[in-house]
């Protein structure tokens, strides 16, 4: 099954990274397999990087760091849900302690390369990462996330109501109504629901 992607914000779309689209629950990065195609899928990390780092490490190097990953998740989805629906505060940095612990640890290096549109030449400064360990794969996440608290106001940070949906998005829509994590998904469920509901009111 492919990744979800609908958060709008690619820290989001890393809490989503276990959900239950059907009846079972779904978890993407059970294991180093499923960590370097979450990655490849959502575009955290370049597919080169990650079949080499497949071919560099043991499949139980990267079990573990899809362990840390899924421990990292469930932290930072508390972090989340106890704050969504409001700007954060100052004391909140507190928390993110760990975060800024895992962030310390990535290397990342600029590069001055040329980019070529349109007959123009411009030079851009890109930011590369080592990709060192297998703990690496780890860097690009911290840094989605620490986006996501930088970048975002949590106040539109939401969980979808679908019923027994745990989806989380970003709602950047103008009047700020979005309510599902997707239409296909909740939203038409929720709909088809409403009308039964419409119908047995009617009816009785
Ligand atoms: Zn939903």
């Amino acid at each position: 099954m492919p990744a979800i992607v609908l958060a709008d914000a690619p820290g989001l779309d890393f809490l989503n990274s276990v959900a239950t689209p059907v009846d079972e629950e779904v978890d993407w990065i059970s294991d180093g397999e499923g960590l370097l195609a979450w990655l490849d899928q959502t575009g955290l990390a370049p597919r080169a990087v990650l079949d080499a780092m497949r071919v560099r490490s043991s499949a139980a190097e990267l079990d573990e760091v899809a362990a840390r990953a899924r421990e990292l998740r469930e932290w930072f989805r508390g972090f989340v849900r106890k704050r969504k629906g409001r700007p954060l505060a100052a004391k909140d940095l507190r928390e993110l302690e760990p975060l800024n612990q895992l962030l310390e640890r990535d290397q990342q290096h600029g590069e001055i390369v040329t980019n070529a549109s349109g007959g123009v030449t411009s030079f851009e400064l890109r930011a590369n990462r080592r990709w060192q360990s297998p703990e690496s794969l780890l860097m690009p996440i911290a840094e989605a996330l620490a986006r996501l608290v930088c970048e975002e106001d949590f106040t539109y940070v939401k969980a979808c109501e679908g019923l027994r949906c745990t989806l989380m998005f970003v709602d950047h829509t103008r009047g700020h109504a979005r309510r599902w994590c997707s239409m296909a998904m909740c939203g038409n469920r929720a709909k088809v629901a409403a009308h039964r509901q419409r119908l047995r009111e009617q009816g009785s």
